[in-house]
């Protein structure tokens, strides 16, 4: 997968792409990070990316043409589709269901905004989608994008170690985690459950699931009513 940034930030975003896990999916050469400054593109001496807000008001606006020109040089290094997000507080609600279709795209490619945001005939223009991070305003898209790419990232096919990890994440299968125990079994903090000390697998699953449907109906009882437990679920709790 290629995802391309526009970002006045791009050391940000590179090294936020280059830790932990999605930093080895680019070296394993699942995922391709890369990012285009619409400062480059700014064709006045002083490199200008932003203007006064038409109309008046407080803040600055960034211009049209250089994310114009920032895009389609974008384009033209890669002249494959890509599906143009711009990060922005307007946006839908990111969830996991959408970085997992997001997932599976060639392509994508992100648009960060500062100051008062984008003009608005670019979005019109040359975005596809606009997503949010949460209900609260970041003073630009970058941490947006560095979050999107990290969900994004780790569900490239042989980014993470273990495959299976993802599929037991919250949101996953609709619930929350269940909660995680290493060594030792016995601390001042407290004992590692007993059936987790134990190796029934099938108990295993069905406290883990038991543990997972308490956590979400205490903590998040507005994901219960989307949820819909597989046969394995079912069988498992009937037991
Ligand atoms: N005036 C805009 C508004 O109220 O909708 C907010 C602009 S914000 C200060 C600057 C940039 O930060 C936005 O263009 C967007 O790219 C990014 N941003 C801020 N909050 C965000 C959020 N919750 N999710 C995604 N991007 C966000």
């Amino acid at each position: 997968m290629r995802i391309d940034v526009v970002t006045l930030f791009p050391e940000f975003v590179r090294q936020c792409a280059e830790i932990g896990v999605v930093g080895r999916a680019q070296r394993r050469g699942l995922l391709q990070v890369a990012t285009w400054n619409p400062r480059d593109f700014a064709t006045d001496a002083h490199r200008t990316v932003d203007g006064r807000p038409c109309g008046g008001g407080p803040g600055m606006v960034m211009r049209i043409e250089p994310l114009r020109t920032a895009l389609a040089a974008m384009r033209q290094a890669d002249p494959a589709p890509a599906h143009v997000i711009y990060l922005s507080p307007q946006g839908a609600r990111l969830t996991q269901g959408r970085v997992a279709a997001l997932a599976g795209m060639p392509r994508i490619a992100l648009l960060c905004g500062r100051y008062e945001g984008v003009d608005e005939r670019l979005l019109a223009h040359e975005v596809d989608e606009e997503l949010s991070i949460g209900d609260y305003v970041l003073s630009g898209g970058e941490l947006a994008a560095a979050v999107l790419i990290d969900a994004v990232g780790r569900l490239q096919e042989g980014a993470l170690n273990d495959a299976q990890s993802a599929t037991q994440d919250s949101f996953t299968d609709g619930l929350l985690d269940c909660p995680h125990y290493a060594k030792p079994l016995h601390d001042p903090y407290g004992d590692v459950p007993a059936v987790l000390q134990g190796g029934d697998h099938a108990a295993i699953r069905r406290w883990r699931l038991k543990q997972s449907l308490g956590r979400t109906w205490l903590r998040r009882p507005d994901l219960l009513s989307q949820c819909v437990l597989d046969e394995e679920s079912r069988a498992l709790l009937d037991e």
